[in-house]
């Protein structure tokens, strides 16, 4: 029997060449999770070192597993930042993802959050000069009457006014529809359904649903 044990020196050599498996349990998820991390570090020959893998086991921010109510909410966070940005240069946008993976090489994941905080607080103190109840105001319909509305959101547009739908997107009540099928987009998946009630439909956006991204790449 204790001809079968492994010498210290060749438990270590192991360790520096763990299949999937393996090294899936030593960080303590499934082989299809760790898989599916396509920039987990690895061997030439596609094995794990296992020190090298847990060095960047314990960068990596933990990631909620958020439903696809709560997904689609932070998705929509992204679209109305990102349509903000549409406008920057690409110059400016490259400059960012080299500083961005420049600090994030330096210092870690956590280098995120400390941007996402950096934002947050920004956004917050550029919000405090108007009151929530001010900003979600909707007009009263004597109020609208007085605005022309010559702008329907097409699909919105027999139950919500303008005024209305320009709250709701301050809200972030933002429904994606695929601009190809028309369907609804939840978290992760697309779905028939129509838009929650009192949510503006985002057509501005032009997003496919995957199926549709095939048939017609970009
Ligand atoms: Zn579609």
């Amino acid at each position: 029997m204790a001809k079968d044990k492994m010498t210290g020196p060749e438990q270590t050599a192991m360790l520096k060449r763990l299949n999937q498996q393996a090294a899936a349990f030593l960080v303590g998820v499934t082989a299809r999770t760790l898989r599916d991390r396509t920039d987990a570090p690895r061997n030439e020959d596609g094995t794990y070192n296992g020190p090298e893998l847990i060095a960047w086991w314990r960068n990596q921010l933990p990631r909620p597993s958020l439903s696809d109510d709560d997904l689609e909410r932070l998705l929509v966070v992204r679209d109305v930042v990102s349509e903000k940005f549409l406008g920057l240069d690409d110059a400016i946008l490259y400059s960012i993802l080299d500083a961005m993976d420049d600090l994030r090489a330096k210092y870690g994941e956590n280098t995120l959050i400390v941007l996402v905080e950096l934002l947050l607080a920004e956004w917050r103190d550029l919000a405090h000069d108007t009151s929530r109840a001010e900003a979600f105001y909707i007009p009263t319909e004597a109020e609208i009457r007085e605005q022309i509305l010559e702008r329907f959101d097409g699909k919105v547009a027999e139950r919500m006014t303008k005024r209305q739908a320009d709250v709701a997107r301050k809200r972030l009540h933002i429904a994606i529809v695929c601009g190809g099928c028309g369907k609804l987009r939840r978290g992760r998946q697309w779905t028939k359904a129509e838009p929650p009630e009192g949510y503006a439909v985002g057509i501005e956006y032009e997003i496919l649903c995957p199926a549709c991204e095939d048939k017609d790449p970009a």
